[in-house]
């Protein structure tokens, strides 16, 4: 996978400025979450990753490749969100295999690619099943199997745990942390829920009002917070930090 940058991206909707000059870079491999309340531009921030949107000013980078005006469909980004609902009228298999035949590869490949991630997310089980019969949590993982078997050059989730009990979050996120690790898959993880990035992600944009306030390890980020909307977002709850001791 390459490292992904985004380099002084600005993105306006009329009289609002959701995303305002925002640089940051995704290391090969690293999971990079943005956190940030309701409306801070970290959606914006993604769909101009997958090309859903058009950066007004800055460039958008794959490596040494700028893509800032490729489109979606060659940018070979894995998506993952939670109302990117599964197809209905495929089984588990063919929704993973989707993506890969889309793309034109063979049938052996594409099977023998299904099986391997269905494997390792451990849902092999449920290869024939509906999703529809899926609970929310084997559904998500059906998501993220189908994201990555183009083999995506960056996969990008949104919020992948919204509609989960707090409970099934929990193992979720430790399990889909240790699997993003493990898979050395390069990522940008979106989400409001500031314990959820600190846990997965190897690095965390705090963002604000369209901008990034600080980047950081979540230890930085926790320990050395920027400015005082870092301070106050971070210590919103008590976290479960292994590295923090209350
Ligand atoms: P949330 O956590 O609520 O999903 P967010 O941090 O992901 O919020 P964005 O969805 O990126 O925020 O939105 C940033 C700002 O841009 C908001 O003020 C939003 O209303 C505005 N915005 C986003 N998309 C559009 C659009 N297509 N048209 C007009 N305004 C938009």
């Amino acid at each position: 996978m390459a490292d992904i940058t985004l380099d002084a991206v600005t993105k306006r909707f009329g009289d609002t400025t959701a995303v305002d000059a925002v640089t940051l870079t995704i290391d090969d491999g690293e999971v990079l979450g943005v956190v940030g309340p309701s409306g801070c531009g970290k959606t914006t921030t993604l769909r101009t990753v997958a090309g859903f949107e058009t950066p007004d000013e800055g460039r958008v980078l794959f490596g040494e490749e700028d893509v800032t005006h490729v489109p979606p469909e060659r940018r070979h980004a894995g998506l993952v969100f939670q109302s990117y609902a599964l197809f209905d009228n495929m089984t588990v298999r063919e929704n993973v295999e989707f993506g890969p035949k889309m793309q034109g590869v063979p049938a052996d490949e594409r099977r023998e690619r299904a099986t391997g991630l269905l494997d390792l997310l451990g849902i092999a089980d449920l290869a024939d099943r509906d999703p529809q019969t899926l609970s929310g949590g084997q559904q998500q993982r059906v998501g993220v199997a189908r994201a990555l078997a183009i083999r995506p050059r960056v996969l990008l989730l949104d919020e992948p745990m919204t509609g989960l009990d707090a409970r099934l979050k929990r193992r979720l996120r430790d399990e889909l942390g240790e699997l993003l690790d493990d898979l050395g898959v390069t990522a940008l993880y979106v989400t409001h829920d500031q314990e959820e990035a600190m846990v997965m992600c190897d690095r965390v944009a705090v963002m604000n009002g369209g901008s990034v306030e600080q980047v950081g390890t979540p230890r930085e980020i926790y320990e050395s917070p920027a400015t005082e909307f870092v301070a106050d977002f971070v210590s919103l709850e008590p976290v479960d930090l292994p590295f923090v001791t209350r």
